[in-house]
Order: structure tokens, then sequence, then C-alpha cells
């Protein structure tokens, strides 16, 4: 009897779970991004409806009060969190813990003093050259190890974001020469839909000056249904565009994500992929060597491996700077250097990217 191949397997999982969680989603459905998004989990009933929880999982979805920022997991991702055992790493990405209500020394709740370098509404200018736009406050899902915890899901993006900001945001880059490096982020800007994010690109691309435009987005990891061919054919139209993805754990290098990465990569766009060094989920070396492969093997870069700021509620997610070095350090010589980030930290209140990485010492203006 032929083996099961690992894309089999993993849509007969899939569809295993929709039918049973999600009875009256056609594959279709599971299929649209906007249902994913519609059908997000956002309460502790919902995420406990489809997971078997552990106690600590169980204690901290009862205790809201707890939370540093919102709950929100498309279906696509409980599925894989189903497919984990409780407390399992991913789990420990999107469920929050108690331990969010404690603020640990040092930690702030605006880490890289965005606030005090905002120029415009939803506008921080990050480096002299170089400025951030948050296009959105949505994410599909909620990290909550996020930098952006005071923001994230404060309302839907179109509520806390309207043209007028835009507006504001675009006539202070074009008045801005220096300014030659947009990366478009949130949030996640690819909760847009279509239209409003061509038009933003659109506007970034008429300003001469603005060199480099990237977007930073998760959702190849947690909704990969919303790279369809026609937001691929849409951003085809405004490259040279990069991409910043975020896979943490190589259980997101899902058949789904794959196809994704590949969507993007045929319209012409560079993926490169950030991930934050997290406690228990992504800090050893196995995991770290598997995750950087895999993502390669799907066409994407590991760029850079992020030490965890100093965002309040985070440290038991934290990891240390001395694991992460060790982790560098085993990789050299066990996988292609291709598959080796550089190991950063970003200075607390924005005073720019340190690299910490065997050797690394100077400061580096990205
Ligand atoms: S996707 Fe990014 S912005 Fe959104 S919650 Fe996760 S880390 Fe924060």
């Amino acid at each position: 009897m032929s083996q099961e191949t690992p894309s089999k397997a993993f849509a007969r999982r899939e569809a295993a779970f929709r039918k049973r969680w999600f009875p009256a989603a056609a594959a279709a459905d599971w299929a649209d991004w906007r249902w994913q998004l519609r059908h997000r989990a956002r309460t502790a009933a919902e995420f406990a409806r489809v997971l078997p929880l552990s106690p600590r999982e169980r204690r901290a979805l009862a205790a809201p009060a707890s939370w540093r920022m919102p709950l929100a997991a498309t279906p696509y991702a409980l599925s894989l969190l189903a497919a984990e055992a409780p407390d399992g790493p991913l789990r420990r990405t999107l469920i929050p813990d108690v331990r969010e209500a404690r603020v640990g020394k040092g930690e702030l709740r605006d880490p890289l003093g965005e606030a005090a370098h905002a120029v415009a509404p939803g506008l921080i200018r990050s480096y002299p050259h170089k400025a951030l736009l948050l296009a959105t406050a949505d994410c599909a899902c909620f990290c909550r190890y996020c930098t952006r915890a005071r923001t994230a899901g404060k309302s839907t993006c179109d509520k806390t974001r309207t043209d007028p900001d835009d507006a504001q945001a675009l006539a202070w880059l074009r008045r801005t020469p220096e300014i030659r490096d947009v990366l478009v982020s949130g949030g996640d800007p690819l909760t847009l839909g279509d239209a409003r994010l061509e038009k933003l690109l659109k506007s970034l691309r008429a300003i001469p000056h603005i060199e480099l435009i990237r977007i930073g987005t998760k959702i190849p990891a947690v909704l990969p249904q919303r790279v369809t061919p026609a937001l691929a054919r849409m951003l085809k139209q405004h490259r040279p565009l990069w991409m910043s993805l975020h896979f943490t754990h190589p259980s997101e290098l899902t058949p789904r994500a794959a196809a994704a990465c590949a969507r993007l990569l045929d319209a012409g766009i560079p993926l490169m992929n950030q991930t934050v060094l997290l406690r228990g989920i992504n800090d050893d070396l196995d995991t770290m060597r598997r995750l950087n492969e895999g993502l390669l093997k799907i066409g994407v870069k590991p760029y850079y491996l992020h030490q965890g700021d100093l965002a309040a509620g985070t440290a038991h997610l934290r990891s240390t700077v001395a694991k992460g070095r060790e982790i560098l350090r085993g990789l050299c010589g066990l996988t292609t250097g291709y598959a080796i980030p550089l190991f950063m930290f970003d200075r607390p209140g924005g005073g720019g990217k340190v690299p910490l990485g065997p050797g690394g010492t100077r400061n580096q203006r990205k």
C-alpha cells in the first residue's frame, strides 16, 4: 500500500477539522480569506470550543482582565493549534497566559518608543531615512508577544485608520525627501482588501524619493488563503516590492503556506523572514534548524532572528541572548549559510537595531 504524502495528510487533517468544528462550511468557504476572517475565534469560549485545553490554558482564558491584548485566531490557525498537544509551541503564541498581567523590570507598553517618533497618524519615522506606515491595527491572529499590543485590534482597521489619516501620512512623506524606505506594516496590512492596499501602494510609488517599499505580514503563516491570484497580480504591478514574513515555528510551514509563498514568488516578490526568539517555542537548535531550512525550501530567506523586545507582559515568552547565540553557533556548520539569520535586538525607545550574533557588535541601521 502506498504511503500518504505529507500534503495529503495535511489536507485530510484540515478537512476533518473543518467538518467537525465548522460543519456548515464548504471547502470553498475554508479557502475564502474573508470567511476565515469573519469566523475568527475572538473569545475564550470560541477557543475552548475547538481545542482541548490544559489547566494553564483554561486558567488564562478564564481571566480576560490579565490579557495584554485581544484574542484572535483564524479557523485555519486553530486547525494548526488543534494538531498540537495542549501547551504546544504554536498554542503558546496565540493563547494567553496569566503572566501577561505582570510587568517586568524595564518592560514598556511602547518598547520601541514609537509614539514619540510618530510624525503623522500611523506614521513613524524609525530612522532618518526610513518610515513605518501602520496601515491597520488589525491582524488575522494576535500573537501574545507582539510589540504593538497597545494598539493591536483596538478596532477594525477601517475604523482606526481612515482616508484622511492616509492623506496626512502621505503628505508628510511627500514633503520629506530624506525618506527613501517605507515599511508598510500594522497590524497586518494584508488584512486590508486589495483595493485599499493598492491605493496605498500607488500613492507611495508616486512619491519619487521613495526607493524601497516593503510589506511586513504574518498572513502566509496564519491565513495563507489571503494570498489569492488577484492579490498576487495586484502586487506584481507595484514591484519592486519586498516582503518581510513572520514564521515562528516549523509547524506553520504547511502546504497552504508554501502555496501562498510560491504565488508571491511567482509574482516576483522577494520573501524574507523575521522570527522572534521565544522561550520554549523556538529557542532550541533543532526547532530553529527545521524552521530555517523549511523556509528555504519554500523560497523564503531567514533574515532576522529577533531577541524579544522589552514589551510589557512578555517576560515569560522572552528567551535569552545567551540562548540565541548558542543556537546561532550551533547552526554554523550544521546547515547552509543561507539558513542562518542575523540575530538582532531593537534597543528600547527606538535607539536602532544592534546585532547580537556571534562576532556582531556594531550598531546596525537597517
Ligand atoms: S501579526 Fe505582527 S502585528 Fe499582528 S499581533 Fe502578530 S506580531 Fe503583532
